[in-house]
């Protein structure tokens, strides 16, 4: 099926790629939102002709608008662009590689719409997940996975679609640039340092997140809700090389996991073909050259964040939302140079002491549960 797209955060790394995908398979691409790049995102309205331009920044919009002005292109400011650009009339398929939390909204409204979901945004599920999911299956549009493990293990998936012949995720991690670190060594870390990935490029929040294995605790809890599977049944294993990117584990004691070098232009890809796989340029994984693959168990010892997430998960309703939006406000102050390295896992676990285990059963009450948290996070400081 030949899809027609709207790209929510295009300006990002997944957005940059998805253009690059869509350019590659000759998909239309019918909306096109960002934050606030106007250099970047004129380029991409001249290349892709999108019917509509969201900017959420008002005066990049302004900004974009006087650009754009010689074509027929409808630049639209705010908040609000971002939800009608996700419920563009011409798209059946909306990337959302939004950051954080201001994702959850956008991909809400287009489900809403009908369109299928081509999920980049991990908060959507982390924090709404047991909203998203039974939306979706109401308005029987699809969730197609963008992030790599997830990708990966819905691959594993096809033609398995009982749930029952699962038995258990391997969820698989790079283990980040302080892999094999102590606590004590952890102490000083930079944000400079932080932002060296070992085998991924991505943007600055999900490099952090990597770093601290938040990353892994999201999609941990992103893995629960895709697949639907217990928490318990998901495994993390660290794959320092990045190249298999997650297996699934059947009833019989079969695991078939996909493996590839490192390119999120592979899951991007698949997300807009499937069930389809089309031909991709780009490096070619050759296992006699790689010679050995390593795994090891992570350490949650270190790693704080990850058992977190777990606990997060095993306790539903609102610990999910409130880890991730403590973890993001603690991941912007770290950025800024205002929190310490480890005082991120320690704001987190402070915000779930603290929540107060309300129903969060709307998606305002997802929102409120977020902004508790950050909250809590920011009073930590004073
Ligand atoms: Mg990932």
């Amino acid at each position: 099926m030949a899809r027609t797209v709207s790209i929510l955060g295009s300006t990002g790394s997944i957005g940059r790629q998805a253009l690059e995908v869509c350019a590659h398979l000759g998909l239309r691409v019918t909306a096109l939102a960002a934050h606030h790049s106007v250099q970047l995102l004129e380029e991409q309205a001249r290349r892709f002709h999108p019917a509509q331009v969201a900017v959420v920044d008002r005066t990049a919009a302004a900004d974009l608008k006087i650009r754009l002005a010689d074509t027929s292109i409808r630049v639209q400011a705010g908040e609000e662009a971002l939800i009608e650009a996700a419920c563009c009339e011409t798209a059946d398929t909306v990337l959302n590689a939004v950051v954080g939390i201001a994702g959850l909204l956008p991909t809400v409204a287009a489900i809403e719409a009908g369109k299928d979901i081509a999920l980049a945004n991990k908060e959507t599920l982390v924090a709404g997940g047991h909203l998203v999911m039974p939306m979706a299956a109401r308005h029987e549009v699809r969730m197609l996975p963008v992030d790599s493990e997830h990708s990966a293990i819905f691959q594993c998936l096809q033609g398995h679609t009982d749930a029952a012949a699962i038995e258990r995720i391997l969820l698989t991690a790079s283990g980040g640039p302080f892999f094999g670190r102590t606590r004590a060594e952890l102490a000083a870390v930079t944000p400079a340092m932080a932002l060296r990935h070992p085998t991924w490029q991505m943007g600055a929040k999900i490099t952090i997140d990597s770093s601290t294995l938040m990353n892994k605790g999201l999609e941990l809890i992103e893995a629960r809700w895709l697949i639907d599977v217990r928490p318990d049944q998901i495994e993390i294993v660290v794959n320092r090389e990045s190249i298999l990117h997650s297996a699934v584990a059947f009833v019989d004691g079969a695991v078939i996991a996909q493996l590839g070098l490192p390119d999120m232009k592979l899951p991007i890809q698949y997300a807009l073909t499937w069930p389809d796989r089309l031909p991709m340029d780009g490096g070619r994984l050759s296992l006699a050259q790689l010679g050995t693959l390593s795994f090891a168990r992570p350490d949650e010892e270190t790693f704080r964040c990850l058992p977190l997430c777990r606990e997060a998960i095993r306790r539903g309703g609102g610990y999910p939302c409130v880890a991730n939006g403590a973890n993001e406000e603690a991941v912007a102050l770290f950025l800024a140079g205002k929190l310490r390295y480890l005082e991120i896992a320690e704001r987190i676990e402070e915000a779930m002491a603290r929540w107060p285990d309300e129903p969060v059963d709307t998606v305002e009450a997802v929102l409120a549960a977020d902004a508790f948290a950050r909250r809590v996070v920011r009073a930590a400081r004073a």
